[in-house]
């Protein structure tokens, strides 16, 4: 089998040497014929040296690497790829653990398949491709899963419509494509969870939150918490189940607080230490005077390119010094940003000049990141999104 060749730009393989897997397009200087869309092509350096396969794509990344050797690229090593990022669940004890069947299966750059994301909810797996080459494979990775996992999988969904780009000719669409599951509860640490995969945001729940509710279910005691941006409330039922005397719930999205309230409903009906509200973050948080002692601002991505970091940084500095202008003294924060294009460096200041705008004292307590089954690939250090910090405000 022999591949489109592109050809690199002197001095644009450093990247490349260091097994990062992104090729952006003005990196490149020739490619010899057309490649489609999610073909397979191989790069090489000015001087003709090989430096990898990737897939290709139109956008300013161009290429994204699945192999840094010069191989064929087979239905076998795709079978091999998700054998390697199964075995590793397995290893973290995942696919067997009675308390928890929500996990992330396949972690894109972190697993070495750029533009794959595959989370499981129970017997279904929700597959959601960001680039055209994985799409084009959907059907090889479908017979991989079920082959995997036999017949604990009942379902496939596949979700890539609005993650695939629009110009690319492939039309991708929503739906099943191998059975179609009625069970939509998962379970989370013992928590159960009603996941919405088809109208639901992402695959339909944020998985990466795991390990970072666990740890706020040990500081609730006793406490009144706002799990402000609450989605479908993850925080707030480890926050009932960790003994809090008041959790309120807040989201922008009608839909997410009825799905908050269900949740809620499932874990412990007729609790009325819990309330959810449909208002802005910005808003509810600028008279909530000394009511709350433990807050979780947990926002969407507010930057998804770099060139409006600046504003996203602003806009960090602001939600957090609304926060620890009114918390309780002795209160705590729990503060996150998913946004890929804010480094955790820059997060941090972001934080540190929200503290010195509210002049009150703040200390890290705790810094959080996303779980093992959301590995970094220590060559794309970008794959490192989640990012928090566990707060004390004097
Ligand atoms: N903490 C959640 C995930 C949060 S996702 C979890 O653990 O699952 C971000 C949420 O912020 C989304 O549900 C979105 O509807 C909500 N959101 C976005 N902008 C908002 C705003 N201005 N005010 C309140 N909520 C907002």
């Amino acid at each position: 089998m022999s591949y489109i060749k592109v050809v690199l730009k002197s001095g644009k393989d450093q990247s490349l040497r260091r097994f990062h897997p992104w090729v952006f397009s003005g990196a490149i200087k020739k490619i010899y014929g057309e490649p489609a869309e999610g073909d397979i092509v191989e790069v090489f350096d000015n001087k003709d040296e090989f430096l990898g396969l990737g897939h290709y794509q139109i956008g300013s990344i161009a290429i994204r690497i699945v192999s840094f050797e010069q191989i064929e690229i087979t239905d076998d090593f795709w079978k091999q790829k998700i054998k390697q990022a199964y075995t590793l669940r397995k290893d973290l004890g995942l696919l067997d653990d009675p308390n928890t069947d929500a996990y992330r299966l396949v972690h894109a750059e972190g697993d070495n398949m750029p533009g794959l994301i595959i989370d499981m909810y129970g017997d279904t797996a929700v597959v959601q491709m960001h680039s055209v080459g994985m799409f084009l494979i959907r059907d090889k990775i479908d017979e991989v899963l079920k082959e995997l996992f036999g017949d604990d999988l009942k379902s496939i969904y596949n979700k890539s419509e609005s993650t695939i780009p629009f110009k690319a000719k492939v039309q991708p669409e929503n739906g099943y494509t191998f059975g179609k599951s009625s069970t939509r509860i998962a379970v989370e640490n013992g928590l159960k969870f009603r996941v919405d995969w088809e109208k639901g945001q992402k695959t339909g729940f944020f998985v990466d939150q795991r390990d970072n509710r666990a740890l706020l279910e040990h500081y609730s005691k006793g406490k009144a918490v706002l799990n402000m941006f609450c989605y479908t409330g993850g925080f707030s039922f480890y926050a009932m189940r960790g003994g809090a005397k008041l959790v309120h719930s807040v989201d922008s999205s009608e839909r997410a607080i009825d799905l908050t309230k269900e949740n809620v409903e499932l874990n412990f009906p007729g609790d009325d230490r819990h309330d959810a509200f449909a208002l802005d973050a910005f808003k509810y948080l600028d008279d909530i005077k000394d009511k709350y002692d433990l807050i979780i601002l947990d926002p969407p991505a507010f930057a998804k390119h770099n060139n409006v970091l600046n504003n996203a940084l602003q806009g960090y500095k602001k939600l957090n010094a609304k926060a620890f202008e009114q918390i309780k003294p002795g209160g705590i924060v729990f503060t996150f940003s998913c946004s890929q294009v804010v480094s955790k460096d820059a997060f941090r200041k972001a934080v540190f000049s929200a503290a010195a705008r509210s002049g009150r004292n703040v200390r890290i307590l705790n810094q959080l990141t996303q779980p093992a089954d959301h590995p970094v690939n220590i060559y794309h250090p970008e794959g490192e999104y989640l990012k928090g910090l566990v707060l004390y405000v004097e």
